[in-house]
Parts: C-alpha cells; sequence; structure tokens
C-alpha cells in the first residue's frame, strides 16, 4: 500500500493554503544590482539593469552555477505569504528558522471565539482542527500503519469535547483565553504571516522540503514553490534543478 504524501493531503484538506500578500517586483534585478554593486566602480543606480529574466539568468550564471555559493545579494529582495489552515506544529517547526524569516502568528489569547464556535456547532471541529486524513502512514523512523477513519473520526471527537470544556470555563467560570488554551490539542490549526527573503526561502525549501522531513511541512513547502517560481523564475529553475529534495546542506 502506498504511504500518504503530502500531496495527498493537499488535494484532502482544502484548508492548507498558502497566498502570497506581496513581494519586490523585480527580486532578480535587485540581486543583479546588489552582485554588481560588489565590483562596480561607481554606485550602481547609474546603471541600467537588464530586464528581469536576463537578470535572473545572470545571478544563476555569475553567483549560483557550479556551487559558486555567492548568496548574500539573494538576501536584498522580499517576499510576504499568509499560511492558512496548517496545524500549530507546522507553524512551531517553521519557526525554528529564525535568519532572514519573521513572522506573526494567529495568537491563541485573542482567537477564542472560533472555539467556542466549535462548541456551540456553528464550525465543524475540520474547520479548527486538523486531522490526518484515513490512510496508510509511516514515518523516518520506520513506523508502518493503518490510520482509519474510525481513528480519524475519534480525534475529531476528542478536539469536540476539548471545545466543549473549553466553552464551559470561558463561561461558567469566566476563564481567560491565556489560561484555557493549554487544554486545546495541539492539532489546532494557526494561521500566521512569514515574510523571507529570497535566500531565506530557499533555505527553508532545502530543510523542510526534504522527502524525510513531516508530510505536513513538505506540504507548506509544496504550496510555496510556485509562488518562488512566479517570483523569481530563472533562479528557481535553477534551484529546483539542483537543491529541491536533495537534502543538500543549506546554502
Ligand atoms: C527535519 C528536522 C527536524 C528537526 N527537529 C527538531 C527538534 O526535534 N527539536 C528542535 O528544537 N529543533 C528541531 N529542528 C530544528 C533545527 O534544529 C534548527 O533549529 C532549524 O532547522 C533551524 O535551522 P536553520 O539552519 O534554518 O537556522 P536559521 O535560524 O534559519 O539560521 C540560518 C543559518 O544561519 C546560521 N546560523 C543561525 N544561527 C546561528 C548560530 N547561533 N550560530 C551559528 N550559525 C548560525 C546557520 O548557518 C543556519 O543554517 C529540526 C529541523 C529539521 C529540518
Amino acid at each position: 500500500m502506498k504511504p500518504v504524501k503530502s500531496k495527498d493531503l493537499l488535494e484532502v484538506d482544502k484548508n492548507l493554503k498558502v497566498v502570497k500578500l506581496g513581494a519586490i517586483p523585480n527580486p532578480q534585478q535587485i540581486v543583479w544590482y546588489a552582485g554588481k554593486q560588489d565590483y562596480s566602480e561607481y554606485p550602481i543606480h547609474t546603471k541600467t539593469p537588464p530586464d528581469e529574466e536576463k537578470a535572473g539568468k545572470w545571478v544563476v550564471e555569475q553567483l549560483l552555477a557550479n556551487d559558486r555559493g555567492h548568496y548574500g545579494p539573494l538576501e536584498h529582495p522580499g517576499l510576504i505569504m499568509n499560511v492558512s489552515g496548517y496545524v500549530h506544529n507546522v507553524m512551531v517547526q517553521a519557526r525554528t528558522h529564525r535568519v532572514g524569516v519573521s513572522f506573526d502568528v494567529q495568537s491563541q489569547r485573542y482567537t477564542g471565539k472560533r472555539v467556542l464556535k466549535v462548541a456551540e456547532g456553528e464550525l465543524s471541529p475540520e474547520d479548527v482542527f486538523y486531522v490526518r486524513p484515513a490512510g496508510f502512514y509511516t514515518n523516518r523512523k520506520g513506523k508502518k500503519y493503518d490510520w482509519t477513519e474510525e481513528n480519524r473520526q475519534g480525534k475529531l471527537a476528542l478536539a469536540l469535547a476539548a471545545c466543549k470544556e473549553y466553552a464551559n470555563d470561558y463561561y461558567e467560570i469566566g476563564a481567560s483565553e491565556e489560561h484555557i488554551r493549554d487544554y486545546l490539542p495541539q492539532g489546532i490549526r494557526q494561521d500566521f504571516v512569514v515574510s523571507f527573503n529570497l535566500r531565506s526561502v530557499l533555505h527553508f525549501l532545502d530543510l523542510r522540503s526534504k522527502l524525510d522531513a513531516q508530510i505536513e511541512i513538505q506540504a507548506l513547502c509544496e504550496q510555496m514553490c510556485p509562488i518562488i517560481k512566479e517570483w523569481a523564475p530563472e533562479v528557481w529553475d535553477y534551484y529546483e534543478t539542483k537543491r529541491l529534495h536533495r537534502a543538500k546542506l543549506s546554502p
């Protein structure tokens, strides 16, 4: 039986989304300016850059190809995305990447209403909690098991029970969100805004799209890839051919 992969998660769970919020419009020209400034006798703004495509080709040939490793100029252009529907632990894993990355994460102190709505039946547990779809699972430590629809429904019931308990504490005791969030399952979905530069986003993919990374964060990487491809196509082509999924040491 084939194990569930990240692409299967994306097919089944339509809450999982990555949306571009904004980006430097000419990332490869910006990298060209930065790279060229290094050995220009004059301020680089006095030069006219090639168009975005030619600039991208120059970046690949002069800075990256044959493991040249001149990744510094790639740190200038920024890309901002909204990640939504992913489970709390994906946010925790993503947040271990500190250099050239900034996060704003949905706070469980201020977003308790969605939990109350589950308790009251206005939202389904699946709207707010992530539970893996039924299927056959493996992991890099050699675990192999069937996760049945019954297993899945059991966890959704657990999430619903936790929401009811939350609502009870909230209304009966008047407990604060910052207190009673501690008793919600880790499977809660937690949205965030993340900004990267071109180097740090490729570094993130190096580490988190590896085929032995957890499938949920691989799914996040999969949804980021087309955004980066559209943003910086020539750099992306190089990256996809030479590094993506290859578990290379991060640049
Ligand atoms: C598959 C996987 C499993 C993991 N499991 C765990 C886990 O169980 N528990 C856990 O706590 N973490 C875990 N991590 C997180 C991991 O230990 C790193 O903290 C995380 O990957 C961030 O590393 P980074 O290289 O992207 O760091 P960033 O903070 O993004 O730094 C980028 C680069 O800057 C340099 N750098 C940054 N800070 C320093 C520094 N202080 N000194 C020297 N150089 C620096 C390094 O070259 C680094 O690669 C896991 C990561 C992966 C990919």
